[in-house]
């Protein structure tokens, strides 16, 4: 039979994470012919999550806990559960019932049918907030003009992976993986699903404000190179006009004098030209910074203990 492994990042989610199990659970027994593992991956949580999973890995073999040090963020998270998965299919799925378990099922079918990707697509997403939706659409938008890697709109981490899938993932050596882009970049047979998005079963979203706005600028940086080109461009056109004003400014003080005046107009380029020059450097400093943590070269993640089994070793 084959294995399937749940792939389960877990921050803070003490108040759930036993109504997920049990609806978790209840969704693999259903399933005919598999086998399954829980890996939930408790990403330095400073709640008790650890010890709620503690409880339900007591009574379930099929569960095993990675912890981590500390919290080294979800994408981090599942790339630490994408480590440890041995299933021949391997599925991400969030803690907070926001990603259906129920859909699991349809996943393996596609699966069984010969999708090497199953991805699961938000085609209902009115639980998240209009500006979550609004800035979402834009992100994709631009991105996939950017980028020559299209991330599918509306589509997250939930997805089933064929065992290929995963190790091409594996192979993939970069430092700060923002896995949305990582999924598109492997390719492979990708069948698409649809469901509505759910409202988070209980707890608060760890993604508001300036980490989604983040979150969005390391996904440009790392699958478009389009941001630090551009300059060139704008560079060049605002020479070309400058050249022009200056090719005017010459001629008319050869015809009519010199004009005192100007100080606004001065003033202005200025400030224009400064302003843009900064926005330029500072978008080199963000790719500079993403080059420099990757020469580093530090792990993604630090596992402080694996628990397998019912004894909790
Ligand atoms: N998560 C994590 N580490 C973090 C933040 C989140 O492992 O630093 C997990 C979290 O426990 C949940 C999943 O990632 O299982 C998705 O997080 P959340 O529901 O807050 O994101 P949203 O659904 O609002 O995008
Ligand atoms: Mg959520």
């Amino acid at each position: 039979m084959p294995l399937v492994s749940i792939v389960v990042p877990c921050f803070n989610e003490e108040a759930g994470i036993a109504t997920f199990y049990t609806v978790l659970d209840a969704s693999l027994r259903s399933v005919a012919g598999i086998n399954w593992e829980i890996l939930c991956v408790d990403d330095g949580s400073a709640d008790g999550t650890l010890a709620a999973l503690l409880a339900l890995a007591a009574h379930d073999p099929r569960m095993k806990i990675v912890e981590l040090s500390r919290n080294f963020g979800k994408e981090a998270a599942l790339t630490a559960g994408l480590d440890a998965a041995r299933g021949d299919a391997v599925i991400p799925l969030d803690a907070d019932l926001q990603d259906p378990p129920s859909l699991i099922s349809v996943m393996i079918e596609a699966w069984q049918a010969g999708a090497e990707v199953v991805q699961a697509r938000r085609v209902d997403r009115s639980h998240d907030s209009l500006m979550k939706r609004q800035t979402a659409t834009l992100f994709y938008r631009l991105h996939n003009r950017l980028s020559k890697i299209k991330i599918p709109e509306n589509v997250g981490d939930f997805r089933l992976m064929d065992r290929a899938v995963v190790n091409a993932l594996k192979r993939l050596p970069e430092r700060q993986r923002f896995m949305k882009g990582l999924f598109a970049w492997v390719g492979f047979r990708t069948v698409t699903i649809d469901y509505a998005r759910a409202e988070r079963a209980s707890g608060a979203t760890k993604f508001s404000g300036f980490a989604l706005w983040n979150f969005a600028l390391e996904g440009f940086t790392s699958f478009s190179t389009a941001p630090l080109k551009v300059w060139t461009y704008l560079g060049g056109i605002s020479a070309i006009a400058t050249f022009a004003y200056g090719f005017y400014i010459v001629l008319r003080t050869v015809f009519f004098g010199i004009d005192v005046p100007g100080y606004a107009s001065l003033l202005v380029a200025v400030l224009f030209f400064g302003s843009i020059q900064l926005i330029s450097i500072g978008l080199l400093g963000e790719y500079i910074g993403r080059i420099y943590v990757e020469t580093k070269q530090r792990p993604a993640y630090i596992i402080r203990k694996i628990y397998s089994g019912p004894e909790g070793t």
